[in-house]
């Protein structure tokens, strides 16, 4: 019974999915559930499954969620720590001026609600119990639709006025590539799967051959997945090779430039690309890095994210214990 005392929530709250967990107090996951992110209803719909999701991660682990110390969720978009607000979160459905999530969902469930960014606390998950555990400076890069990333100083998340860590809006290259931001020469614009894929769409429409749509088809889906990259790569296939030499060189530049400000230890790489494509392509950044390094004699150690699926949830649980 002592350890449902210090238990607490964790959600990774994602444009397709929520995942929840509860954690006890030495970060054991005592239950876990998964809700599809509803696509349409606004705030209530998305605090709704939410809900859902807590009381069942809760259930498993014997726990009423009223009993739980707080739960935390990573949330992508504006988030407010202090008024427990999000806005401005485009992967949610309407969810555009600033939304009373904590005081919401903890009515609702009995317990306090604390809000942080999802890939600061994706980050910090890896800091504090993942791959750069031994660690008190890293850079988290989550290559994944978008590239986003964290930053840990001198054992402390570094979050700027709020919005610090974009590391896949560091400009590679002038009047480059557009980005799904609106800028353009961004890194995302080369590395995220979204602009990757806009990429591979154009290449197609100037006459280049590629089996990354016909696997889409076979795999009944109606995106490029990081599991279709993988596939097209096996294959040999030419154009998805020069895309994600692309996209990895972009990964490269925009590190080096980010660590020649920073100067961290480690660089911890993570998102559904980076954790799919694994050591083999950390070590291709790495690579990518090292030409554009200042200090190139002591460069940080890059390694891949250890925390998997959950890393998201278990990162937004620990924001109930700072
Ligand atoms: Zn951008």
């Amino acid at each position: 019974m002592a350890v449902h005392l210090a238990a607490r929530g964790g959600v990774d709250l994602g444009g397709t999915k929520i995942q929840a967990i509860v954690a006890d107090g030495a970060h054991k996951v005592l239950g876990q559930a998964r809700q599809p992110t509803p696509t349409e209803g606004g705030p209530p719909a998305v605090i709704a499954a939410l809900e859902r999701a807590l009381r069942e991660a809760a259930g498993q682990a014997g726990i009423e969620p009223s009993e739980l110390l707080g739960v935390g969720i990573g949330a992508p978009g504006a988030v407010d720590t202090e008024a427990g607000t999000l806005a401005q979160a485009g992967n949610l459905p309407d969810w555009r001026d600033p939304y009373p999530l904590a005081s919401e969902l903890g009515g609702r469930l009995g317990t306090a609600i604390r809000l942080g960014n999802d890939v600061q606390v994706a980050t910090d998950a890896e800091f504090t119990l993942g791959a750069a555990r031994e660690f008190s400076s890293l850079l988290g890069v989550f290559w994944g639709t978008g590239v986003g990333g964290g930053i840990v100083l001198d054992g402390r998340p570094w979050a700027g006025l709020g919005a610090a860590g974009e590391i896949g809006h560091i400009v590679v290259k002038r009047d480059g590539a557009q980005c799904p931001c609106g800028r353009r020469g961004c890194m995302e614009a080369y590395a995220g799967r979204r602009a990757m894929e806009g990429r591979a769409r154009k290449a197609v429409e100037e006459g280049h051959k590629t089996h990354l749509f016909k696997i889409m088809e076979e795999k009944g889906r109606d995106r490029l997945t990081s599991g279709i990259w993988a596939r097209a790569l096996q294959r040999g296939d030419d154009l998805a090779g020069k895309l994600i030499d692309e996209a990895i060189e972009a990964i490269g530049v925009a590190v080096a430039s980010a660590n020649n400000l920073l100067d961290v230890q480690a660089i911890i790489i993570g998102g559904g690309l980076g954790v799919r494509f694994g050591e083999p392509f950390a070590r291709r950044i790495e690579d990518a890095m090292m030409p554009h390094l200042f200090v190139d004699h002591r460069p940080p150690v890059v390694r891949v994210a250890e925390l998997g699926d959950l890393g998201g949830a278990l990162g937004a649980s620990l924001l109930v214990t700072r």
